[in-house]
């Protein structure tokens, strides 16, 4: 079995989030780091790997990004993947989620995995989608928030948290699986790893090694128009309720959650 992890590069969490105000994109500039919801799905494949219920043959990191993104690749490899896989082109710029979906279902195509794992959201642009899109470029199944996965024979058994509670939903490989935070705890890597990272293959492709048709990339292949952007309304002061009495405390605690509709 093989497993396709895909990773992002992103700006690193103790950067200020800013957008630009002329392209009117996130300033993506600055320290960067692996996506810290990627490196979940990095865990569930060495876990699936490691569990012993199916033979993993190997572990391939993915990345579309600019060229600093093979820092993202080396740490994914330094968390377990075998080797990676760096999709980097300037046609590929200015890709909004369609286009960024397709460019990296094409490098999939390439490597035919049985399972495609991915973060829940990327920790900049937060869309949430590129599984979907991804998923749906490949003509496989798609599940996200994904907590738990078993491997059967040929299939993933998988619980995925919902607004309501749990679905328990089975689906036959090759599948593509966006998992969510509370699926695992990452390990740290090991000195080792991070040292020997660098050493592990690492194949960098253009858009043409790809075959990616370049009307459906960059700014012209792009469907989306950012029109406006508009900083989020400041948060207002809360309320401290400095009572002693705990059952006027709790009513009015009561009442103020009711006033907003918060009790069901
Ligand atoms: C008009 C427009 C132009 C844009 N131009 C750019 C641009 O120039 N540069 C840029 O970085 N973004 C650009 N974006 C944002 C870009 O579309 C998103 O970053 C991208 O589509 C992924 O969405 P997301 O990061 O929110 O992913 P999510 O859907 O939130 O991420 C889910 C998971 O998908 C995987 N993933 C996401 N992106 C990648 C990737 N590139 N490689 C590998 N795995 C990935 C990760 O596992 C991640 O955890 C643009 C958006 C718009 C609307």
């Amino acid at each position: 079995m093989k497993i396709c992890v895909l990773v992002k590069e992103v700006p690193d969490a103790a950067v200020e989030k800013r957008m630009d105000p002329n392209t009117k994109r996130l300033d993506r500039s600055g320290e960067k780091n692996l996506n810290p919801f990627d490196t979940h799905a990095i865990e569930a494949a060495m876990q699936i790997k490691e569990g012993g219920a199916v033979d993993v043959d190997e572990i391939v990191a993915v990345t579309m990004g600019p060229e600093s993104a093979v820092r993202a690749l080396h740490k994914a490899v330094s968390l377990g993947a075998d080797r990676s896989v760096h999709l980097t082109d300037p046609s590929l710029e200015n890709s909004d989620v369609v286009a960024t979906g397709y460019a990296l279902a094409q490098v999939l195509k390439q490597e035919s995995p049985d399972l495609v794992l991915l973060g829940q959201q990327s920790d900049d642009g937060e869309c949430y989608t590129i599984g979907a899109v991804v998923a749906d470029n490949l003509g496989m199944p798609s599940l996200t928030q994904v907590i738990k996965m078993d491997v059967e024979s040929g299939a993933l058994r998988c619980e995925r948290q919902a607004e309501y509670g749990y679905d328990t939903v089975e689906v036959q490989m090759p599948a593509v699986i966006s998992v969510g935070d509370a699926i695992n705890e990452p390990r740290y890597p090991s000195l080792k790893a991070i040292m020997g990272a660098k050493k592990k293959q690492l194949d960098t492709k253009t858009a043409a090694d790809a075959q990616i048709e370049s009307g459906k990339v960059g700014s012209d292949g792009s469907k989306t128009q950012v029109l406006a952007i508009n900083p989020p309304p400041e948060k207002q002061a809360g309320e401290i309720i400095e009572d002693e009495d705990t059952d006027e405390t709790v009513q009015r605690i009561v009442a103020w959650l009711e006033e907003r509709k918060l009790l069901a």
